[in-house]
């Protein structure tokens, strides 16, 4: 295991960045394989719970109600669709079930129907995750009383650009809120997005500030914009792939024992930059046709490239050590339903028994 540090300065992540390219690989290489099976990579799915019209005015976000983006709009789903879809992603081998709503908190009306959900979820013999906007302290408590294993809520940028992205609600207000979540103990899944324009500096203060959390988030989402027509950063100039890796490395270093997920953007990355992510330190990504709203590479083109990368290649196994068949597995994924937008599922690299735990999600 790597030491773990919480104490990283800017000018120390600043020359991990300057690394040529190879070096900072192999050291992220390195502390990858002192701390994972360097083989398997986590899959995750997701549910939508609740989509679009959010008050928020996140700017890359297609589901905020200040941009017209042409999202099919859907109410706070019936516990009973909610069960459907989990009940599917348990027989495909999901161990975590995540859910996502589009709010920028949740009402106290809202709070009932959730922890429910949470609390149906969890009978089922599924760890639970949630993405809801911020938490009050209480609505933390009652979250994790239902059950709630992970909280994602991410901090996009770094405090310094965070103003050019979202003005409806503040980076001391996410803070807060991850505060909440472990206070009550929960599990936390935070990450960013990069491409917004920001500079190297502003990716030094999103892992920094990622960094110092005591302990490291659990789970670490990456994010390459996605540019949605009807968004204000629609016409953004496209992130390299080779910059956005580097993220991924210099996350991996300062983060040695989070999972580090590939997440929305994914599609931009063709599959040999995707092979050199995994090498990077990614460990986890989503898996299916669509990430909330946006797209996601086809998981018959994760399933071919797992195989080529000697990846999860023979058995998926649930929370419970069944064996699950992953052409059933990814079946389910690819056809079960319009719902279906992420989830969590849990696979295994080789046909022994060992498990990947799954985690968490992005909006
Ligand atoms: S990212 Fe989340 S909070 Fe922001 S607009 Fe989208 S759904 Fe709302």
């Amino acid at each position: 295991m790597t030491e773990q540090r919480f104490d990283w300065s800017s000018e120390e992540i600043q020359a991990l960045f300057d690394l040529p390219f190879n070096d900072l690989l192999f050291r992220a290489h390195t502390v990858h394989r002192q701390n994972f099976d360097a083989n398997d990579v986590q899959v995750s799915t997701l549910l939508s719970i609740k989509t679009g019209s959010c008050p928020e005015d996140c700017k890359y976000c297609p589901q905020s109600a200040h941009y017209n983006t042409g999202l099919s709009k859907e109410k706070l789903l019936e516990i009973n669709k909610v069960l459907e879809q989990a009940k599917e992603a348990k027989k495909a081998g999901a161990s975590r079930f995540c859910m996502g709503a589009a709010w920028r908190s949740p009402t106290e009306r809202d709070m009932p129907a959730v922890l429910n959900m949470v609390r149906e979820v969890k009978a089922l013999g599924l760890e639970t995750c949630m993405t809801l906007g911020m938490l009050k302290e209480e609505q933390a408590e009652a979250l994790a009383d239902a059950g709630l294993d992970y909280y994602n809520h991410n901090l996009d940028t770094s405090a310094e650009f965070y103003g050019e992205i979202i003005t409806t609600r503040t980076y001391a207000d996410r803070l807060a809120t991850l505060e909440q979540v472990r206070k009550a103990g929960m599990k936390i899944c935070t990450g960013g997005i990069l491409g917004m324009g920001e500079q190297v500096s502003d990716r030094i203060g999103l892992l920094q500030q990622l960094a110092s959390l005591q302990p490291h988030p659990e789970s670490v989402p990456l994010n390459m914009l996605v540019k949605v027509p009807g968004t204000p950063m629609e016409n953004l100039e496209e992130l390299e792939p080779l910059e956005f890796i580097r993220v991924i490395a210099v996350a991996r270093i300062l983060m040695p024992t989070s999972r580090v997920r590939l997440s929305a953007g994914r599609e931009k990355l063709d599959t040999t930059a995707q092979a050199i992510a995994f090498f990077a330190g990614a460990n986890s990504i989503f898996y299916g046709d669509k990430l909330l709203t946006t797209g996601n590479p086809e998981a018959q083109q994760d399933q071919a490239l797992f195989r080529q990368l000697g990846i999860n290649a023979q058995s998926a196994s649930n929370s419970l050590g069944e064996v699950v068949d992953e052409a059933a597995l990814l079946e389910t994924l690819t056809t079960n339903n319009a719902l279906y937008q992420d989830a969590a599922i849990t696979r295994v690299r080789s046909s022994q028994s060992a498990r990947v735990k799954p985690c968490g999600m992005v909006i």
